[in-house]
């Protein structure tokens, strides 16, 4: 299997798995134009569209594509149902694509139904796990969304996160800014920040990795606790993701 990703809008990522013969996947294609064109290059025969969450920027281009690949089959949760999909799928189901399962990983927070899909070792994680950072909360809650990042972190060590923004940037600024002595937030910053001068993608990333530097899967690191502590005291993880996601809001 190959792992693809072609740039859609400012800063989305349509990602893509094919195979040798060309059969492929694809995840959360907000616009048409790019991932046609990219098709028309590498030969690909789309089988399936795979959706996290029902934003346009997610969707809109699916029309288009089943109105050029009219088999294509198209795999979202209940929230994407007037968006062409074809199979709504919830937590726990498969979806069986090109040989491969995909389970379904409920992770509302973002939106009230997103949802992620994993076949060891790719993780499509859409709008909930980016690098460094998770999405904003639209229409769930910050114990809701604290919940979903606990599944996805829960994952394989190996486990490569297929992001669907390039936001690792201004994340890891967020990041040096909550930690600036950090040393592994320091490392990936000074890292992303070359990768970004050059217009160079930030991923995908490794799950072990990242559990090293994101600060909202370290609620529970004494070193961030100390942090939060000069400002507040609180408790309970899911408070403290809750801090930090709203801190992240006005940053
Ligand atoms: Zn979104
Ligand atoms: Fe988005």
């Amino acid at each position: 299997m190959n792992l693809n990703s072609i740039p859609a809008f400012q800063d989305n990522y349509i990602w893509v798995l094919s195979q040798d013969d060309g059969q492929c996947l694809i995840v959360d294609p907000g616009e048409a134009a790019p991932i046609l064109k990219a098709i028309a290059e590498n030969h690909w025969q789309p089988q399936a569209i795979l959706l996290t969450h029902h934003h346009n920027d997610h969707v809109g281009g699916v029309k288009e594509l089943k109105q050029k690949y009219p088999s294509l089959v198209v795999y979202g949760p209940e929230e994407t149902q007037d968006k062409g999909t074809t199979h709504i799928v919830k937590e726990g189901d498969t979806v069986s694509v090109l040989g491969c399962e995909l389970s379904v990983i409920a992770t509302p927070g973002h939106t009230a139904g997103h949802i992620c899909f994993f076949s060891d070792p790719y993780l499509f994680s859409g709008d909930t796990l980016f690098s460094g950072g998770c999405g904003r909360l639209f229409e769930g809650t910050a114990t809701q969304m604290y919940q979903s990042l606990q599944k996805l972190t829960a994952l394989p060590d190996h486990t490569i996160v297929c992001c669907a923004h390039e936001y690792t940037l201004a994340n890891m600024k967020f990041a040096m800014s909550i930690m600036p002595h950090d040393q592994a937030i320091n490392d990936y910053y000074r890292e992303v920040k070359g990768l970004r001068v050059k217009n160079q993608i930030t991923l995908p990333v490794i799950l072990k990795n990242e559990r090293e530097i994101n600060v909202f899967l370290r609620t529970d690191d004494t070193d961030l606790i100390k942090e939060i502590n000069k400002e507040t005291k609180l408790q309970q993880p899911e408070q403290r993701f809750a801090w930090l996601r709203s801190k992240k809001d006005d940053f």
